[in-house]
């Protein structure tokens, strides 16, 4: 928050800071009517509406010393599309609620919309509506998204079936590595303001993981545009495990992950080995990537293997053989939510 100029909301009264925030933006043709009146008015196109929404608490789901407000914008946007995306959805529309302490001025809490609207423009979003109250703490932002499909093209965690693959996009446990750098950097610098963070070309990316991270739309367009539908899918929220478990227990079926096919990418191995993780436990345990887990049938093998960013990482069997991993060793594990039981 290093801004020259410092305006209080109360300088503006909540109506003119609402409209600080608001004015002036685009509106797509599905959006009748945007902030302003009582309700936002949308023209849906599609039979279906999904509907989600998550709260972004400072302390608990971010800490300012070390994240940027316009990420933050856009992180609150981006996780929220990531869900509309895992039902396999078009998002639509956003709304926006946000608490503040008046420790925010009007300038800091434009560049957190900054990072939302970024979000709004790079995914084709509207921002319709939302509300605005004072906090006597800490900042809280909750988004809710509104997306529409087909009734026929939504896709659940219940519909894994015995024999689909199970497949996953980009790299697993980037974010949680970035975040570790994180944390780490803001011990050195509480402990010694005068020491530099060690944020450099070699852990960028992962950092960029965790406060910018990206829904996965192409994967969704590429589904369209080969007319093929997973039988489950999520997004990765919380960790891989945690999420099979809740397609396993959701379609009543059960699973085998190879250790040798989760996808990991260098940065992200190299900064495992500095930090002593076992990678794989990463892979499996670390949240916040928002990649895909989805799983399908073995028929659209070959098409699904044209598309760089989607891995194969396992196979649904039935319940009765419960959730594996199979290590590089040969060895069958149970998954547990949080990693696997080694040894
Ligand atoms: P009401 O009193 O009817 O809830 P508000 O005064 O809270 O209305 O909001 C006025 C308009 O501004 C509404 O369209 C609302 O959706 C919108 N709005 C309020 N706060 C925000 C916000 N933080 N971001 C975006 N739109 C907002
Ligand atoms: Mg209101």
């Amino acid at each position: 928050m290093s801004q020259e100029r410092r305006t209080e909301i109360s300088e503006l009264g909540e109506f003119g800071f609402i409209r600080e925030l608001t004015q002036g933006r685009p509106k797509s043709i599905d959006t009748v009517q945007s902030v302003g009146d009582d309700c936002a008015v949308l023209r849906p196109t599609k039979e279906h509406i999904v509907v989600t929404t998550d709260y972004l608490l400072e302390g608990i789901h971010f800490d300012l010393s070390y994240t940027p407000l316009r990420h933050l914008g856009y992180k609150s946007v981006v996780v929220n599309l990531s869900d509309v995306y895992a039902m396999n959805a078009i998002p639509k529309h956003i709304t926006v609620s946000i608490a503040v302490s008046n420790r925010f001025s009007v300038e800091a809490i434009k560049e957190i919309y900054e990072g939302i609207y970024l979000a709004c423009d790079k995914y084709n979003v509207d921002l319709v509506g939302g509300d605005t109250t004072s906090s006597t703490s800490g900042l809280l932002i909750s988004v809710t998204a509104i997306g529409e499909a087909s009734p026929s093209d939504i896709v659940y965690r219940h519909g894994a079936k015995q024999g689909d693959l199970v497949c996953v996009t980009g790299s697993l446990g980037s974010a949680f590595l970035g975040l570790q750098i994180l944390i780490r950097e803001k011990q050195v610098f509480l402990s010694d303001p005068n020491m530099k963070p060690e944020i450099s070309e070699k852990n960028s990316y992962l950092i960029q993981r965790i406060l910018k991270p990206e829904a996965k739309r192409g994967l969704i367009e590429f589904f369209a545009s080969n007319q093929i539908k997973p039988t489950s899918m999520i997004d990765i929220s919380d960790g891989l495990s945690s999420e099979l478990m809740h397609i396993c227990t959701r379609s009543d079926v059960g699973v085998v992950i190879e250790e040798a096919n989760l996808p990991f990418d260098e940065q992200a191995y190299t900064q495992a080995m500095e930090f002593s993780y076992d990678p794989t436990t990463v892979a499996l345990s670390g949240g916040e990537d928002y990649e895909m887990l989805f799983t399908i049938s073995p028929e659209h093998h070959d098409l699904i293997m044209n598309y760089d960013d989607i891995r194969i990482i396992g196979e649904i069997k039935s319940k009765e053989e419960g959730q594996k991993l199979l290590t590089r060793s040969g060895n069958l594990y149970d998954l547990k939510a949080q990693g696997w039981v080694s040894f």
